[in-house]
C-alpha cells in the first residue's frame, strides 16, 4: 500500500501517520520527491482491516499495490531512480558506461585497464575478484589481492569500481575497495546476501538470473530495497534458452518492460548477454535505442590472454570504437 501525504504536512501529521502504522505490526518507508512524500507500508495489509487509517488528516490518498515487487515500482515512485557516485551519475538520461576485464588478474592489467578508460574520461571500472565459476577448477579469481589492485586503481586515476560479492562475507572484505557491488546471475536469489546488501550505503548492480523471469529478478530487487538501499541499478545479462549459437539470449525486450514497471535503472551486459564479441557493439546499439541507461562490457588488454571469457572481451581500440558509436546515437523519445 501506498499512502501518499497531503503537500506541506506538519512533522506532527507525519509522525502521527507512522506511529499508527507501526502500532499495527506494519512496516512504513518513507520517500521524500520533489512533489509528494509517500508513505510505502510494507506487510500484510489485512491486519489494516477493521483499523481504517484513510481518515488521518494529512493523507490526500492510499493507493493499493497489489503486485507483489511494491518498493521497486512505479507505483511506489514514478520519477526514475539515479545513482550517483562522486558526482557520476547513471539512470533518467545519464548513459553509463562501465568496462573492464572479466577477472582482476595482475596489476598491470588493472592499471593499464584503469588508464585507459580514465584517458577515455569514463569513470567506472569492472573486474572481478571473486569469480563465480561454473567449473570448480577454473580460475577462481584473485580474491584479496585483487581487491587491493582495485582499490589502487581506484584512487591513482578517481574511477570508480564495480565488482561482484558473491556471499555475505564477501561484503565486510571488499566494503573499502568497492564502489558498486555486483550481484551475478548466479546469485540473484541468493536472498541472504541481498538482504545484506540492504544494509548497505554503496550501489547494488543486480544482474538477472539465468532462468529469472522479469518478475523474480525485480523481487529479488525489493529484497534489498525493504532494508533500506534503494540505490540498485539492474542488469540484462541475457537469459538461457534453447539457442546456442549465442552464450544466452539477450532479452532486450526486458529492458523496455522493467522501464514501464520499475523506476530503477537498468543496465545492459552485451558481453555475458552474447558471450561473442562481434555481438558486443551491435548489442550496445541497440540498448541504447531502446532507451537503457547504459552498458556493461568486458575488456581486456590482450583478450586472446584472458583467463576467463577471452572470446567475448574486446580489446581497448574496439572498445574505443564503440564508445565513439554508442555515445553518437541518440534514443528517440
Ligand atoms: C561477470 O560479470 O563477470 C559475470 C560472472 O556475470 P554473470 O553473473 O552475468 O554471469
Ligand atoms: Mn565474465
Amino acid at each position: 500500500m501506498i499512502i501518499v501525504l497531503e503537500k506541506n504536512i506538519s512533522e506532527e501529521k507525519k509522525n502521527y501517520i507512522l506511529k499508527r502504522i507501526y502500532d499495527c505490526g506494519l512496516t512504513p518507508h518513507i520517500s521524500v520527491g520533489i512533489e509528494k512524500t509517500i508513505i510505502g507500508v510494507v506487510g500484510d495489509e489485512r491486519i489494516l482491516q477493521g483499523k481504517p487509517i484513510d481518515g488521518i488528516p494529512g493523507i490526500e490518498k492510499i493507493i493499493s499495490i497489489l503486485k507483489p515487487y511494491k518498493l521497486v515500482s512505479r507505483d511506489f515512485k514514478k520519477e526514475n531512480t539515479i545513482i550517483n557516485v562522486k558526482g557520476n551519475k547513471i539512470g533518467d538520461g545519464n548513459f553509463a558506461f562501465i568496462a573492464g576485464p572479466c577477472s582482476v588478474e595482475s596489476r598491470e592489467q588493472i592499471d593499464s585497464t584503469a588508464e585507459f578508460l580514465f584517458k577515455q574520461g569514463l569513470f567506472f571500472l569492472r573486474g572481478g575478484a571473486f569469480k563465480p565459476r561454473t567449473s570448480p577448477y577454473s580460475f577462481q579469481g584473485l580474491g584479496k589481492q585483487g581487491l587491493d589492485y582495485l582499490k589502487e586503481v581506484s584512487i591513482k586515476y578517481n574511477i570508480g569500481i564495480v565488482s561482484e560479492v558473491m556471499d555475505t562475507r564477501d561484503i565486510e572484505i571488499s566494503y573499502n575497495s568497492i564502489d558498486i557491488f555486483q550481484v551475478g546471475a548466479r546469485n540473484m536469489q541468493n536472498y541472504s546476501l541481498l538482504t545484506e546488501l540492504g544494509k548497505q550505503d554503496k550501489p547494488v548492480l543486480l544482474k538477472r538470473g539465468m532462468s529469472s523471469t522479469i518478475k523474480e529478478w525485480l523481487m529479488a530487487a525489493e529484497y534489498i530495497m525493504l532494508k533500506g538501499n534503494s540505490n540498485i541499478i539492474l542488469c540484462e545479462r541475457g537469459i538461457r534458452t534453447f539457442e546456442d549459437y549465442t552464450r544466452n539470449t539477450l532479452d532486450l525486450s526486458s529492458v523496455i518492460a522493467i522501464k514501464k514497471m520499475s523506476h530503477l535503472p537498468v543496465l545492459v551486459d552485451p558481453s555475458h548477454g552474447t558471450g561473442r564479441k562481434d555481438m558486443v557493439l551491435p548489442m550496445s546499439l541497440a540498448a541504447k535505442v531502446i532507451g537503457a541507461d547504459g552498458v556493461i562490457i568486458e575488456i581486456h588488454p590482450e583478450p586472446e590472454k584472458a583467463l576467463s571469457d577471452s572470446q567475448q572481451s574486446l580489446n581497448f581500440e574496439e572498445f574505443e570504437k564503440l564508445i565513439k558509436k554508442v555515445s553518437s546515437l541518440k534514443c528517440p523519445d
